[in-house]
């Protein structure tokens, strides 16, 4: 299927303006200046695809979306490479993922042409937004909403609203490590349940622990299943022990990142020993405190590889390595970065260039 876009007529911000807002942009407050919609009805599938100014969507109060939180999104970013181009990163697996939440959710299938048409699309359109300082990007978000006006919960909506949205992000680095919580009182996902799912309900249900971590002094959660890791709120976790780097084997409560999927690659690539196997948060501690885990780290879209110093939890706390970022997490961070910014070469075909 391919889709043509309608393009409305758009005043783009005038330049200084837009420089003015990148550069003091708090994440997520800033958004360029289109969208991206399309339409999805049981009688007609998709259609109306439109290019269109960012702003407020007209929605019925009773779009099924607001009561029944049929809901999937979506992250990823687009890069200015040091040769000019703007790309992004392995689209065609966000559009899967996306494919594959919507099935999870009972919502239409879009495919994978139109996704990435939608990206390539809003992205041409808002060029001059991609920063250009090194590890800054255009983070770019897909989602799709219910919107048929019913209150009536028998089936699955029967019309939906795909949207792209985009807003400038600077370089995600706390310039420390994390501090990170294990969660024993919540969970984040079932088994049979929606974790594999990027739905919008699942990050609506973490908010409390979130705080609460917050308040012992945490900047993220570890979700647990049976005492083993499952991963964190928004990033999947990396243990480094030596040459060997491991992560938990997917699992029906852990979601599948693209970023994880190419932190394994790179990692073998590298010639580390790279394994998936369970990893206990007994073994987590007796392992950092005999010194044989030297690094963790977390891996996704939006904060990259970012290392985790300390963890804490109901049975006290303990330090990783020195605490701070280690030479493994380093190397595959400036890894990834150089072949999202075209600095470093793209062996496995992971580049999208844009514009
Ligand atoms: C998005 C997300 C990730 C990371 O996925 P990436 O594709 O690497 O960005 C990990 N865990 C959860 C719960 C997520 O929502």
């Amino acid at each position: 299927m391919t889709v043509a876009f309608t393009t409305e007529p758009v005043e783009p911000t005038p330049a200084d303006e837009r420089a003015r807002v990148m550069a003091g942009a708090p994440f997520g407050e800033v958004f360029t200046d289109h969208m991206v919609t399309v339409r999805w009805t049981a009688e007609r599938g998709w259609h109306d695809a439109r290019l269109r100014a960012h702003g407020p969507l007209a929605l019925s109060p009773a779009a099924q979306v607001f009561h029944y939180g049929q809901e999937i999104f979506e992250g990823m970013k687009a890069y200015r490479t040091a040769s000019g181009p703007v790309v992004t990163f392995r689209p065609y697996a966000n559009a899967e993922r996306f494919a594959a939440s919507a099935a999870r959710m009972a919502m239409p299938e879009l495919p994978a042409e139109v996704f990435v048409s939608a990206l390539e699309t809003l992205v041409a359109a808002d060029r001059e937004w991609v920063p250009a300082e090194e590890g800054h990007s255009l983070y770019l978000r897909p989602f799709m909403i219910a919107t048929q006006p019913t209150l009536g919960f028998y089936r699955p909506a029967q019309e939906y609203l795909f949207v792209v949205i985009a807003a400038p992000a600077g370089a995600y680095f706390a310039g420390r490590p994390m501090t990170v919580w294990l969660e024993t009182e919540y969970t984040r996902a079932a088994p049979g349940g929606t974790g594999t799912a990027k739905c919008g309900g699942n990050y609506a249900g973490t908010l409390v622990a979130q705080q609460r971590a917050a308040e012992r002094g945490c900047d993220q959660v570890v979700w647990l299943r049976d005492g083993h890791v499952d991963e964190m709120g928004t990033s999947n976790l990396f243990f480094v022990h030596g040459d060997e780097v491991v992560t938990p084997p997917l699992n029906d409560t852990i979601l599948a990142g693209i970023t994880r999927d190419s932190v394994l690659t790179l990692a073998a690539d590298l010639g580390y020993r790279v394994a998936e196997r369970p990893v206990s948060v007994a073994a987590w501690r007796a392992d950092a405190e005999r010194g044989r885990l030297t690094e963790v780290f977390s891996s996704g879209t939006s904060s990259m590889i970012t290392p985790v110093g300390h963890v804490r939890g109901a049975d006290g706390g303990f330090t990783v390595g020195d605490g701070e970022a280690g030479p493994v997490t380093t190397r595959l961070r400036a890894e990834l970065l150089g072949i999202q910014t075209g600095t470093r070469p793209d062996r496995h075909g992971w580049v999208h260039k844009i514009v």
